[in-house]
């Protein structure tokens, strides 16, 4: 296969991690006989040096006429005093916009080696954590209507969805659970909100689509109790916009291990965006400490999402879980008194584990 990918390294760490996915793409490439061809495209901080705003319409036009895009992290403490339209993390938004992406894929994954980092109990954890969650990203209440009355003394924001924008990332999310453990849970507040009754009549119509799918539905603050209770109930977690926003996050702490959680943004047909959730270390940028793991498998979820490279996928995320189980280490991961590696030893333990 022939795959076109846009490279958005960004700022901070973005170039130390994104260097060491395309090692490990092309590394992939070599063992499966697929070709790739890599454009960089400039955003954030490194775009508002080179032409003044954070992301340039020629950088969004190379993005949108790649297969893919594969983004390090943008910002920086040298651009902290930008006025709020020309920040860098607009380019974020200008790219999850100009893209169309609705629909943004967060794993959280407890690795058993890691499982000190994680903020829960043992006895918690002892089965693994292995989730999904599928947020819905360019609707609802982020969106909706908003404003003040005449005095400003009351305020609204108007949560509004469609039946379109519920199937189509519904969708999604049953796909990516046939993927996994074949088991979705929608998460909302249909004993309140109409918005959710529409989610849950939507989705259990959509579901009817997938009978090889279990589907379940569950308040949002139970959710939320639920993922530090018992997280192995999850499998795929389906959500509207705000209550991805937060327990994705939720989620995320659960692992406690910020450089190795990877992230998809998606559109309806195969085009992706992939980065790491975490943002550009400028305190670790440059100095071949920054962990590149949570980019190497955003590379790993490109195969898999855009590409439908499955065995592809496994691959680099069965090297990265053999490097860890043979004590590959970052500093970030690594335990008092372990050693520790930099970033490009650190890919090149994951490549050469690419079987
Ligand atoms: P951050 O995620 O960059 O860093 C938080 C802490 O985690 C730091 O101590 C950092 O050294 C550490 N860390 C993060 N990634 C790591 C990795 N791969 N390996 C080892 N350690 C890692 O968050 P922050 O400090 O709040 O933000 C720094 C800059 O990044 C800001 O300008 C912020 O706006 C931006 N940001 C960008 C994104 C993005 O591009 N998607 C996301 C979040 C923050």
């Amino acid at each position: 296969m022939n795959m076109n990918i846009a490279l958005v390294p960004g700022d901070g760490i973005g170039p130390d991690i994104v260097r060491e996915a395309v090692r490990v793409l092309d590394k992939v490439a070599e063992v499966y006989g697929h070709s790739i061809s890599y454009k960089e495209v400039d955003a954030g901080g490194v775009s508002i040096d080179k032409y003044g705003i954070p992301l340039t319409d020629s950088a969004l036009e190379t993005a949108a006429s790649s297969d893919a895009v594969l983004l390090g992290a943008v910002g920086g403490p040298k651009w902290d005093h930008v006025p709020g339209n020309l920040r860098p993390e607009k380019a974020l938004l200008g790219l999850r916009s100009g893209l169309g992406l609705f629909c943004n894929l967060r794993p959280a994954v407890i690795y058993p080696e890691l499982a000190d980092a994680s903020p829960l109990k043992p006895s918690v954890i002892s089965e693994g954590v292995d989730l999904l969650v599928v947020r819905e990203l360019t609707g609802g209440i982020y969106f909706g209507e908003k404003g003040r009355n005449a005095d400003g003394s009351e305020a609204f924001d108007v949560m509004k969805y469609s039946v379109k924008e519920i199937e189509r990332i519904a969708k999604k999310a049953f796909e990516a659970a046939r993927l996994r453990k074949k088991h979705v849970t929608l998460v909302d507040k249909a004993n309140v909100l109409e918005t959710s009754r529409l989610w849950r009549e939507t989705v259990s119509a959509v579901a009817k689509e997938y009978s090889d799918v279990d589907l379940d539905c569950m308040y949002v603050d139970n959710a939320s109790m639920q993922l530090v209770r018992d997280p192995k109930h999850f499998d795929v977690l389906l959500t509207e916009n705000m209550f991805g926003d937060i327990l994705s996050d939720e989620a995320s702490m659960i692992t406690g291990s910020i450089g190795m959680l990877a992230s998809a943004s998606l559109r309806d047909d195969s085009f992706g965006m992939y980065e790491p959730i975490h943002g550009s270390a400028p305190d670790i940028a440059g100095m071949n400490i920054a962990n590149p793991v949570a980019t190497i498998l955003s590379a790993a979820m490109m195969l898999r999402y855009s590409f439908s490279l499955e065995k592809e996928a496994r691959a680099i995320e069965n090297a990265v879980a053999s490097a860890l189980s043979d004590g590959v280490r970052t500093r970030d991961i690594a335990a008092t008194g372990e050693a520790a590696i930099g970033t490009a030893e650190c890919g090149s333990e994951i490549l050469r584990r690419i079987r």
